[in-house]
């Protein structure tokens, strides 16, 4: 079946401004990228889609993608959960967000052990349909720190947990084997404490690991071929995650100038995800769900906010590759599904067009994914993985956020998501010429 996507406006993510044309889909590829105003050519057996007034662009990646948070109201809700519900769970939020446009997850880790990887290998093999997904494993965290849910009186099955504490760079050595033993795509570490861990001495500013503990991660992920991500906001943490090689580093708030200087040096390797929109829905919603917070709980987000906000509105003016990608699912004020809020979130605070919001949720997400010679952009030859919207993305980034306008997903030139109108405007059509 050959389908032709007709009189779109198409989005190449090539860093191009948009034109009008045709994308002929054909198998799992893109076969063509025609320029109006050539009239594209039903032949029979062909389907023509009338594409006036929509906007054609590449699949998006979530870059800080959690599947097996499911709006958790607090960080033991995950424990909660038993691996079996867990994971059917996870793999209903990875189909969520292929309904949303996310034809690719990069996970920032997983709720149990081999979450991510169960969903992974079933869409992988074919049982479910879902988005192309590099899975990680738990957070692999110093004892004391985010995600230690662990006290001197109680402690909570290994595998139970959404990290796992460990101690001396043999440890941190073991924890990444036993990931790569699960399967995982991605080692995460936590290298830096975060907001509401400072009762451990482990707030934001702290960095908690040794290098030599980091250094023994990124010795079996590189000789694994792995890729290792950090949840790191500490100045002293992005500069130890630059001179180990860390490609992909979460956050970083307090990157002072020479932290930035660094970031800058290595832009063309590494990726930054500031995960946004958490901590704004923190702030901005936590009325909606009677959190009732205290003023200097809400005065310290705002702080927060602001200071994350001067970071990448400054790496982003450096040249270094900042990701849309949310924490979505990790709290009720930022329920998985709203994830392209943080696109919103780019283009309020961070400096960002729309059309650098998308590049970066498209053709930098495929490089983050490792599959940049294959998705991420409208080209053809590359897979055949398209979100069709209904309005200019250009005009209004917000249109991401309403499942209405979103017309159509492929992946692998499969209709994910068909809206009904689409069908209706679908007739095959005779050359004229
Ligand atoms: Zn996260």
């Amino acid at each position: 079946m050959r389908r032709h996507f007709r009189n779109a406006s198409i989005i190449d993510a090539s860093g191009a401004a948009p034109f009008q044309g045709t994308v002929t889909v054909e198998g799992t590829k893109i076969a063509a990228v025609t320029r109006s105003p050539v009239e594209a050519a039903g032949a029979p057996g062909e389907e023509v889609i009338d594409c006036t007034g929509y906007t054609l662009l590449p699949g998006l990646t979530e870059a800080h993608c959690h599947i097996s948070f499911n709006n958790l109201t607090s960080i033991y809700s995950a424990v909660e959960i038993q691996p079996e519900d867990h994971s059917l769970i996870a793999l209903a939020n990875a189909q969520l967000l292929l309904q949303r446009g996310f034809t690719s997850l990069f996970s920032a880790a997983s709720a149990k052990p081999r979450v991510d990887v169960a969903v992974r290998d079933a869409i992988n093999r074919g049982l479910f349909e879902g988005p192309r997904m590099r899975a990680a494993g738990q957070e692999i965290t110093p004892t004391g720190n985010l995600g230690d849910l662990d006290t001197t009186y109680l402690t909570f099955p290994r595998t139970l947990r959404f990290s796992i504490a460990c101690d001396g760079a043999d440890e941190f050595m073991r924890a990444a084997r036993l990931a790569a033993r699960d399967g995982v795509d991605t080692i995460k570490v936590n290298v830096s404490g975060d907001r509401d861990w400072g009762h451990m001495h482990a707030d934001d500013t702290v960095t908690v690991i040794t290098e030599r503990e980091l250094a023994a991660v990124m010795e079996v992920a590189n000789a694994r071929r792995l890729t290792v991500a950090t949840h790191c906001s500490s100045s002293a943490g992005v500069k130890m995650c630059v001179r180990q090689g860390v490609p992909v580093i979460f956050h970083a708030p307090h990157a002072d100038s020479e932290a930035r200087d660094m970031l800058e040096s290595v832009k063309d390797k590494v990726f930054v995800v500031p995960g946004a929109g958490f901590p704004i829905s923190m702030l901005r919603r936590h009325d909606e769900f009677r959190l009732n917070w205290s003023a200097e709980k809400l005065a310290s987000l705002e702080r927060e906010i602001a200071i994350f906000t001067d970071c990448m509105r400054d790496l982003h003016k450096r040249g270094v590759r900042v990701l849309p990608g949310g924490d979505y699912g990790a709290f009720i004020t930022a329920p998985m599904g709203e994830n392209a809020k943080d696109f919103e979130y780019f283009v309020e605070l961070f400096g960002f067009t729309p059309m650098e919001v998308i590049v970066a949720a498209t053709r930098h997400g495929a490089d983050l994914m490792q599959m940049g010679q294959e998705v991420g952009q409208i080209k053809a030859g590359y897979c055949a993985d398209l979100v069709l919207l209904d309005g200019d993305p250009l005009a209004d980034i917000r249109i991401f956020q309403d499942p209405n306008r979103i017309l159509a997903v492929l992946k692998d030139g499969k209709f994910a998501k068909r809206d009904a109108a689409l069908s209706r405007a679908a007739s095959p059509i005779r050359k004229t010429a």
